[in-house]
């Protein structure tokens, strides 16, 4: 998109945030433009182009604006600073560094620089000169708090280039050049730690992308057992306000086996932005005990900043993503909720007066997801190290109307399925995801099979399938107890509903506020589980159905404190050994 001369052009007509402008000259799809606002400087994307007239979307409030206005034309699309210094950071959708302001609110037109230009970071060269490098290839590191932060060849360029020299390890800022590299003309371009991404648009950073096979722990009973997630997987969070999907999220997001945590938040609610500042700063890493956010970014807005900002907020979410993920880094992003960012969608389209689809949601809106979705994933990198986004966005269908465009778009575009169910949610057995409903499509990939068997156990898979089995089985005999009452069923129901219960309130059902029930790593989900088919393997003497509640109470009252106790710990053992003496008063 470069261009000699620069376009612009002037405001023809204001619709709320999209402004229509009467350009000079050539313009591109998505690219970026400012209006000359009395005050300030109004950033703003092209969404329309109609011969002359060029429909933009305004990240501001377009209060004031004037026809006439003069607009000048970027000759790039959006696009995100990369660089060190990104890690810790809260920013908004325009990557505006949310703490350089006043209060939560940027003032209109101010736009903030999103690394620090001052700091210097401790650099160690990777390459050397007389390298050949490539788009992507490491020139060098840095550490960015632990993470180790590679200094890449610039993913714009094209062919092979030859380094001529490379700084020597010591401090420099992000724009000081650290390598100047010799292209096939023999022209020389100096390369700093800092360069430019568009957002929209998905680079491609890396060689290959099979498909995600390893199992991605995230510390969730309900999901790495039942239903996980892979390295680079995709999954969503469907579910009524107030039944835990952001409680989910942030779960997943402090314990999850991941290097680094983006975090989109479109909230529902301004507070719970602000709630994410304040508890991530104060949160341990479980990793490496110091504080959670040192390897976390947060891309956050709320409902009450313009459309064209939220939106943009996934795209920035997800180029951050990508960025570490060619460093060879394993990344978990989350989107809560992307259903906000569908609204901004619509919003948009209906300003645009396009041809509504369902629900009046853009008609492409799932091709728009899907593509979204899509940028996540496993990937090998051009050097053979591998790196990994896996994305789990939330959706807050109205009304819990699964059948609602969003949801039903998502389903197409992601492979895991954590459906939130209102009855869990509202008899509290948190996470409240329906066992049933919910499904991971990676279970059925032989490459996930294989691998659970390799590192989980032989007989993972048999026995994961045995429990859904064993939940549905529940299930039934519960419908039957409730049709024909306690008495009218022979006693195996009741046995078959109690086994459910035992699932349920052991492995499904998981305390997110607790110190230690919050996070259950794989060996203790693997010893959980074995543990509980164990138990519905057995056959234990009852005469009454009474005496098989009592029965069950007791057994799961043990193994929920096993839960909340620190793994084999005395305590642990304890109840260990209780849960024997209970049991076998049944046996024999
Ligand atoms: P949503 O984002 O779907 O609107 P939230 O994630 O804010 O819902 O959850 C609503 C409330 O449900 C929380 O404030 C908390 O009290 C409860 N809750 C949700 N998940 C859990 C959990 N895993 N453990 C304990 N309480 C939970
Ligand atoms: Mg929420």
């Amino acid at each position: 998109m470069e261009r000699k001369n620069k376009t612009t052009g002037k405001v023809a007509g204001i619709i709320a945030n999209l402004v229509i402008v009467e350009v000079d000259g050539p313009v591109a799809q998505n690219e970026i433009c400012f209006i000359s606002h009395p005050e300030n400087k109004l950033m703003a994307e092209v969404i329309k182009i109609l011969g002359k007239n060029v429909y933009v979307q305004v990240f501001e409030s377009t209060r004031g604006l004037k026809v006439g206005t003069p607009v000048e034309f970027e000759g790039h699309l959006l696009e995100v600073s990369l660089g060190p210094g990104i890690l810790s950071r809260n920013y908004d959708g325009l990557q505006n560094d949310l703490d350089k302001m006043d209060g939560v609110f940027l003032k209109r037109g101010d736009y903030t620089d999103p690394l620090d230009r001052e700091k210097k970071w401790d650099w160690t060269p990777i390459a050397k000169e007389g390298d050949q490098v490539v788009a992507g290839s490491w020139l060098g590191e840095v550490p960015e708090n632990s993470v180790p932060h590679r200094i890449m060849v610039p993913f714009k360029f094209q062919g092979t280039y030859t380094i001529k020299s490379i700084v020597a390890a010591g401090q420099y800022t992000v724009d000081d050049v650290v390598a100047v590299v010799t292209d096939r003309e023999g022209n020389d371009i100096e390369l700093t730690m800092v360069q430019k991404w568009p957002v929209k648009m998905a680079v491609k950073a890396y060689k290959e992308k099979p498909r995600p096979f390893k199992l991605l722990q995230t510390g969730t009973r309900t999901l790495d057992t039942l239903n996980p997630i892979t390295e680079g997987g995709t999954g969503f969070i469907p579910g009524p306000f107030g039944t835990g999907k952001t409680v989910l999220q942030h779960a997943i997001s402090k314990f999850a086996d991941a290097d680094i945590v983006i975090i989109a938040a479109c909230g529902e609610r301004a507070n719970e932005v602000v709630e994410i500042f304040t508890e991530f700063p104060e949160l341990e890493d479980p990793k490496t005990g110091r504080s959670l956010i040192e390897r976390t970014t947060i891309i956050a807005n709320t409902s009450n900043m313009p459309v064209a900002a939220r939106e943009a907020s996934v795209y920035t979410a997800m180029t951050l993503g990508e960025y570490y993920r060619s460093m060879g880094l394993k990344v978990v992003l989350m989107a809560d909720s992307t259903s906000r960012w569908a609204q901004a969608l619509r919003e948009m389209s209906n300003r645009l007066e396009e041809l509504p689809g369902p629900d009046a949601f853009p008609m492409d809106l799932t091709a728009i997801i899907t593509s979204f979705y899509a940028r996540a994933g496993f990937v090998y990198l051009n050097n053979g190290e591998s790196g990994s986004i896996t994305f789990i966005g939330t959706v807050s269908p109205a009304g819990g109307n699964l059948k609602e465009p969003v949801t039903e778009s998502t389903r197409k575009a992601a492979r895991c399925f954590y459906g939130l169910n209102q009855g869990r949610a509202d008899s509290k057995r948190y996470p409240a995801i329906d066992p049933i409903d919910s499904y991971s499509k990676y279970l059925e990939y032989p490459e996930v099979q294989e691998y659970l068997k390799e590192n989980i156990g032989e007989n993972w898979l048999d026995n994961v399938l045995k429990t859904k089995t064993l939940l549905l089985r529940g299930k039934e005999a519960q419908e039957q107890i409730n049709i024909l009452g306690d008495d009218g069923v022979p006693l195996e129901f009741h046995e078959k509903f109690w086994n459910s219960e035992l699932i349920d309130a052991v492995i499904l059902q998981q305390d997110s506020f607790d110190k230690i029930d919050a996070n259950c790593p794989m060996p203790r989900q693997k010893y959980m589980l074995e543990k509980v088919l164990e138990i519905t393997d057995k056959k234990f003497k009852f005469e009454t159905f009474e005496e098989v509640n009592g029965f069950f109470k007791r057994i799961i009252n043990q193994l929920k404190q096993i839960n909340y106790s620190e793994w084999e710990s005395e305590k642990f053992k304890t109840h260990e050994k209780e849960l024997e003496e209970i049991m076998n008063e049944r046996l024999n």
